[in-house]
């Protein structure tokens, strides 16, 4: 057995030991229901209660603009349905870019179906969006502007606080997907005047199937479920307490962490970048060189097939992502590499290496060889490939 190099961190993280030891007492003896009169499950609403205050802490917030749901997807879906819906007596055309997360682009796509106008921004080369084109796309209608804060692919950070601002400026709701950077980058939903933020748990070495919306107050959101009382009666349903205590235990270990880590990563991933780049030939560095994630790399190799190289990398024990997603049997090159303007066959070819707090340069090192050796053997099965050299040759 090859011991294992996890480089997938923007899918998913490991649960950090000390989340994990935080949440297990809520499973057992501390099971009650926050909304129980007696001392047990007082004991659950005041553990809910802190999460809830450490997480409105980490973005300048107030408790009561932090609402629970079970992950980022439903945060997404909530503030983009709710706000069409509560604000479509101002007008129906809402913004967001050709970029985002599917949970975003497909919430957006439902709402084109129930007669709304949805103007999908363009991107820069690098993924950025182009402020000129989302300001350009402003209409007296328009209720709402999604972007998110920064990409899950490409790792390119947004001009979010330039964003907010114009949103502002013209009273349009701002909604960022902050599912990638809450956590690893400092966030100030005021400074950058955000709206509605998402955010996930296991995207930040927390529990999976949690997370929340921040709402700010004054919003005349609808609620997301009916039901109860809980969540301000805006999203009903008996607590998932040892989640939101993992989730809060999440919060205030990534805040404590998130200089050293983002420094930590940002060499190891410029590292790997740089090895790549003068090692393996005819690769291209997707996304911005500089306004990207700390933990993101992508590449682009040219003559290979992103899918194999995921499986032969796998019989090397590493775990890495490509830029097609398998959907209903047809390979489709990601919508985001697309949108940054890769022709399908160089999109097809991508590498998507995300690090995580445990990365270590040893790792990468390895890496960067069973990358080589397995790009030079895909190359060497590849008809164009072969075509191309003649040509090089000829030239
Ligand atoms: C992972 C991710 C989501 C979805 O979050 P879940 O908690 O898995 O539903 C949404 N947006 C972005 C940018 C993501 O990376």
């Amino acid at each position: 057995m090859k011991p294992l190099i996890y480089l997938d961190n923007a899918a998913t993280t490991k649960t950090a030991g000390e989340v994990v030891e935080a949440m297990l007492p809520y499973f057992t003896e501390k099971f009650g229901n926050p909304s129980s009169i007696y001392s047990l499950g007082a004991e659950s609403k005041e553990a809910v209660t802190q999460a809830r205050e450490t997480i409105a802490a980490s973005l300048g917030a107030k408790a009561n603009e932090i609402y629970f749901t079970a992950g980022g997807s439903e945060a997404d879906n909530w503030a983009i349905k709710a706000a069409a819906e509560a604000y479509e007596d101002h007008g129906r055309h809402i913004i967001t870019s050709k970029i985002e997360h599917h949970a975003v682009l497909h919430t957006c796509e439902y709402l084109e179906k129930k007669g709304f106008a949805v103007t999908y921004v363009d991107v820069d080369e690098n993924g950025i969006v182009k402020m000129d084109a989302l300001e350009a796309a402003i209409r007296p209608d328009t209720i709402l502007i999604s972007i998110m804060f920064a990409n899950n692919e490409i790792g390119t950070l947004q001009p979010v606080r330039e964003i907010g601002e114009l949103a502002k400026k013209h009273g349009i709701l701002f909604h960022t997907d902050a599912v990638q950077a809450y956590g690893q980058l400092p966030i100030d939903v005021d400074a950058c005047h955000i709206d509605m933020l998402s955010a996930s748990g296991h995207k930040l070495n927390g529990p999976k199937g949690i997370g929340f919306l921040y709402i700010r107050k004054g919003l005349r959101l609808r609620s997301f479920v009916h039901g109860g009382g809980q969540e301000r009666a805006r999203r009903a349903g008996t607590e998932n307490v040892p989640g939101i205590v993992g989730l809060g235990a999440a919060a205030d270990r990534a805040l404590r962490i998130m200089e050293e880590k983002a420094a930590k990563e940002t060499a190891l991933r410029d590292y790997l970048i740089q090895r790549l780049e003068t090692e393996v030939p005819y690769c291209r560095l997707n996304g911005d060189r500089h306004r990207r994630l700390p933990n993101n790399v992508n590449f682009s190799f040219r003559f290979v097939e992103g899918e194999s190289l995921l499986i032969m990398l796998d019989m090397e024990g590493i775990c890495a992502s490509s830029g097609s997603a398998c959907t209903s049997g047809s390979l489709d090159p990601s919508h985001v590499l697309l949108a940054i303007g890769l022709p399908h066959e160089i999109a097809h070819g991508s590498l998507r290496l995300t690090l995580g707090e445990e990365t270590t340069k040893e790792e990468l090192d390895r890496v960067v060889e069973v990358v080589k050796k397995t790009v030079d053997k895909l190359r060497a099965m590849s008809p164009l490939y072969e075509d191309f050299v003649r040509e090089q040759k000829e030239e």
